[in-house]
């Protein structure tokens, strides 16, 4: 019936055909783009959603992570056995100079974490502070001389090989075995060399697990990357030096030994880093390598060792931290990472960047230095959640290089400024704050 009444309607007013036309055509376009248009921006939302999720959680990590350091940074100021380790980023260099090295102190603010510059550090490479800082420079120093081989640009061949020794309840035990096959590896190397047949150059980098629950608590070993001048079938590698290597150690087994030839750019990238990383406090959650997997090795790093040393939840704490101190003293004066006499020296140093960057004044300096802790903590937090409030309030209050600017700055925000300390202390409420949050 409707239809007939249209179709009268649209013979009684043609005119409105035309309306009706172009509304049906204009209702049309508009309903299908609609749909589309609306489908893709529920999609589009969805995605956000979960990018807004993904990023929540990842700053939620380093959140984490950041408690996690300051915390294994208390634990190494309480037990590690050497006084250095235990005052490192303690005290300004003003402060250990008495005043006759002016270095100013600065808070850097970057992405994985807020640091204070200027500070006394112990330079150990078992250290929570300084451990991280020559990483990248060590890095640098491998990659830089290996990539034009691997790229065919310069003659020769990249090698990566991890040698071991069997776990030993004596750390001394373990640090004269290494010795003994590095040196074994380095005379049979030298012996060729002197023949004429090869010439080398060579990094390894001293790397240690844990069995903290055994009674053969240690495992050493070492990684190498041996750069040879000429291309050795992988038999003739290990003549060269995964042989020695077993001759010298008794007890140990081909099958822990791992030799590879590096090829590609990834993995000469990957094996500089895991080189350079492992001398020493290894940080951050480790990658799991072909060397640590193919010995089926399931002990933990040093960094784990620090961490688990800080669980005061756990029963077996006591453990971890006897474990700790008496490493660190058995480890005294073993050097970490060696490279050969004639390794280039990289030709370009990666530059320390950050994000921000707050200049301590003199008047504030000392109460920053003996809270450094917690008040990177609290920038960084303000940093990476974007809550610059608490960053300004901070930077306000090291604009105050006196007592009447800093009582100006409380007037005008409305409190009575009875000491330094109170305004000080009221900025630290902030961070038991944020931890309870
Ligand atoms: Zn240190």
């Amino acid at each position: 019936m409707r239809t007939f009444r249209h179709q009268k309607d649209h013979l009684n007013h043609p005119r409105k055909i035309n309306q009706l036309e172009q509304y049906g055509n204009s209702s049309e376009s508009r309903i299908v783009p609609n749909l589309t248009t609306s489908l893709l921006l529920e999609e589009i939302e969805e995605e956000e959603a979960k990018l807004r999720i993904q990023k929540q959680q990842e700053k939620e990590e380093k959140i984490a992570l950041a408690i996690q350091a300051r915390k294994e940074m208390a634990c190494q100021r309480l037990f590690s056995p050497f006084k250095s380790m235990r005052s490192c980023g303690k005290w300004t260099i003003k402060q250990l100079s008495l005043g006759k090295v002016e270095t100013p102190l600065e808070i850097w603010i970057d992405d994985d974490d807020s640091r204070l510059r200027g500070m006394a550090s112990c330079d150990s490479a078992w250290c929570r502070n300084c451990a991280k800082k020559r990483v990248a420079e060590r890095a640098l120093k491998i990659s830089q001389y290996i990539m034009p081989i691997i790229q065919g640009e310069e003659s020769g061949s990249v090698w990566f090989y991890t040698g071991t020794v069997p776990r030993h309840h004596d750390i001394d035990h373990q640090k004269l075995q290494t010795r003994r096959g590095a040196k074994a590896v380095k005379n049979a190397l030298d012996y060729q060399v002197k023949k004429g047949r090869f010439s080398y150059q060579a990094v390894r980098s001293l790397d240690i697990t844990f069995k903290p629950w055994l009674e053969k608590v240690y495992h050493c070993h070492y990684h190498w990357i041996i750069v040879f001048s000429d291309n050795p079938s992988p038999q003739e590698a290990y003549k060269r030096l995964v042989r020695p290597w077993l001759r010298a150690i008794k007890g140990t087994s081909s099958k822990s030994q791992d030799l590879q030839e590096i090829i590609s750019e990834d993995e000469a990238h990957a094996k500089s880093r895991y080189v350079a990383k492992k001398a020493g406090l290894a940080l951050g959650l480790e990658i799991a390598s072909s060397a640590t997997t193919k010995t089926g090795n399931k002990g933990i790093s040093f960094a784990e060792l620090l961490t688990l040393a800080t669980d005061e939840k756990r029963e077996s704490v006591g453990m971890y931290r006897r474990v700790y101190i008496e490493f660190l003293e058995g480890i005294k004066g073993s050097n970490t990472i060696t490279f050969s006499r004639d390794w280039p020296e990289p030709e370009s140093e990666e530059e320390e960047a950050a994000k921000l960057i707050i200049s301590i004044p003199e008047y504030w300096e000392s109460m920053v230095a003996a809270s450094s802790s917690e008040i990177t903590f609290i920038l960084y937090y303000g940093y990476l959640w974007n809550r610059y409030d608490i960053i300004r309030d901070f930077e306000r209050l090291m604009s105050c290089e006196n007592r009447e600017q800093l009582e100006e700055l409380a007037t005008a925000a409305g409190l009575t400024v009875f000491s330094r300390l109170f305004v000080w202390q009221r900025l630290m409420a902030h961070y038991h704050l944020i931890l309870s949050e």
